[in-house]
C-alpha cells in the first residue's frame, strides 16, 4: 500500500507514521518526492491494515499497489530515480556511459581503456574482475588484483568503476573497489546475493537474465530495494530466443515498457545485446531514441587479442565515433550524455 502524507509533512510526522506501519507487521519505506511524501506500506497483508493507518492523523489516503513489485513500481514513486555517482548519472534526462573491456587483463590494457573511454564521453568504466564464464576452462577473471587496478584506473582518470560480484561473500570486497555493482544476467535470480547488495549503499546495475520475464526482472530489483538500498539501476542485455545470428535477441521495446511500469533507470548492454562489434553502433543510438537512461559497452585497445568477448567489443576509435553519432540523437531529444 502506498501511505501517502498531507502536504508538508514534518520529519516527525513521517516517522510516526514510519512506526505505526512497523508496528502493523509491514515494512516502512519512505520515498521522498517533489511534491510529497510517501511511505511503501509492504509485506503480507491480513486485515485492517488500510483502515488502521487511513485513520492515521496527517495521513491523506492510502491506495494499494496493484503491481507485485512495490517498492520499484511507478505508482510508489512517480517521478524517476536518479542515479549520480561520481560524473556518472542516468535518469530523468541524463543518460549515463559505461564503456571498458569484457575483462580487467593487465594494468596497462585497463589504463588504457580508461583514458580512451574517458576522451570519448564515458563517465564510468565497466571491466570484470570476476568473470562467470560458461566455460570453467575459460579465463576466470583477474580477481583483487583485476579490483585494484580498476581502483588506480578511477584514481587516473575519475572513472566510477562499475563491476561484477558473483557471490553474497564476494560484496564486501568487491564493494571497497567498485562504486557500482553490477550483478550478471546468470545471477538475476540469486537472491542472497541480491539482499547482499541490497544491504551495501552503492549503486547496483542489475542485469536481466537471458531468460527472465519482466516481471521476474522488476521482482530481482525489488528484493534490492527491499533491503533499503533505492540505487538499482535494471540492464536488458538482451534474452534468448530461436535466432542464432545474434549471440542475443535485443528487446529495446524492454526500455519502453519498463518505464512504463518503474522509476528505476534503464540501461542498455547492446555488446552482450547482440555479440558483434558491427551491430553495437547503431543500437546504441537506438537505445537512446527508446528512452534508455543509460548504455554498458564493451570497448577494448585490442578487441582481436581480447581475453574475453572480443568479437563483441569495440575498438576505442568505432566507441568515439558511436558516441558523436548517439550524442546528436540524444541532444535532439532533449536528453544529455554523461
Ligand atoms: C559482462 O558484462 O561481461 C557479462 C558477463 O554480462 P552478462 O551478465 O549480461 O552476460
Ligand atoms: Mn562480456
Amino acid at each position: 500500500m502506498i501511505v501517502v502524507l498531507k502536504r508538508g509533512a514534518s520529519e516527525a510526522t513521517i516517522q510516526k507514521i514510519a512506526r505505526r506501519v512497523e508496528e502493523l507487521g509491514l515494512k516502512a519505506h519512505v520515498i521522498v518526492g517533489t511534491e510529497r511524501t510517501v511511505i511503501a506500506a509492504v509485506g503480507d497483508k491480513r486485515n485492517g491494515e488500510q483502515e488502521a493507518l487511513e485513520s492515521c492523523e496527517d495521513v491523506e489516503k492510502v491506495v494499494p499497489i496493484l503491481a507485485p513489485y512495490k517498492v520499484a513500481s511507478l505508482e510508489a514513486k512517480p517521478e524517476p530515480t536518479i542515479i549520480r555517482v561520481l560524473d556518472f548519472v542516468a535518469g530523468g534526462g541524463n543518460v549515463g556511459i559505461m564503456a571498458g573491456p569484457c575483462s580487467v587483463e593487465s594494468e596497462e590494457q585497463i589504463l588504457e581503456s580508461a583514458r580512451r573511454v574517458k576522451a570519448a564521453g564515458a563517465t564510468a568504466l565497466r571491466g570484470g574482475a570476476f568473470k562467470p564464464r560458461t566455460s570453467p576452462y575459460s579465463f576466470q577473471g583477474m580477481k583483487e588484483e583485476g579490483l585494484k587496478l580498476l581502483a588506480a584506473a578511477r584514481e587516473e582518470t575519475g572513472l566510477a568503476v562499475v563491476t561484477e560480484v558473483m557471490a553474497p561473500d564476494q560484496v564486501e570486497m568487491v564493494a571497497k573497489y567498485a562504486d557500482i555493482l553490477q550483478i550478471g544476467a546468470r545471477n538475476m535470480q540469486n537472491y542472497n546475493l541480491l539482499q547482499a547488495v541490497g544491504e551495501t549503499r552503492k549503486a547496483v546495475l542489475l542485469k536481466r537474465g537471458a531468460a527472465a520475464t519482466m516481471e521476474e526482472f522488476l521482482l530481482a530489483a525489488e528484493y534490492i530495494l527491499d533491503m533499503g538500498n533505492s540505487q538499482v539501476m535494471l540492464c536488458e542485455r538482451g534474452i534468448r530466443t530461436f535466432e542464432t545470428h545474434t549471440r542475443f535477441t535485443l528487446p529495446l521495446a524492454s526500455v519502453a515498457y519498463l518505464h512504463q511500469k518503474t522509476h528505476l533507470p534503464v540501461i542498455i548492454d547492446p555488446s552482450h545485446g547482440t555479440g558483434y562489434a558491427s551491430l553495437v553502433p547503431p543500437m546504441c543510438a537506438a537505445a537512446v531514441a527508446a528512452g534508455a537512461d543509460g548504455l554498458i559497452v564493451e570497448v577494448h585497445p585490442d578487441p582481436p587479442n581480447a581475453m574475453s568477448d572480443g568479437a563483441q567489443s569495440l575498438t576505442p576509435e568505432a566507441f568515439a565515433a558511436a558516441m558523436a553519432t548517439t550524442r546528436k540523437v540524444a541532444e535532439a531529444l532533449g536528453r544529455t550524455l554523461h
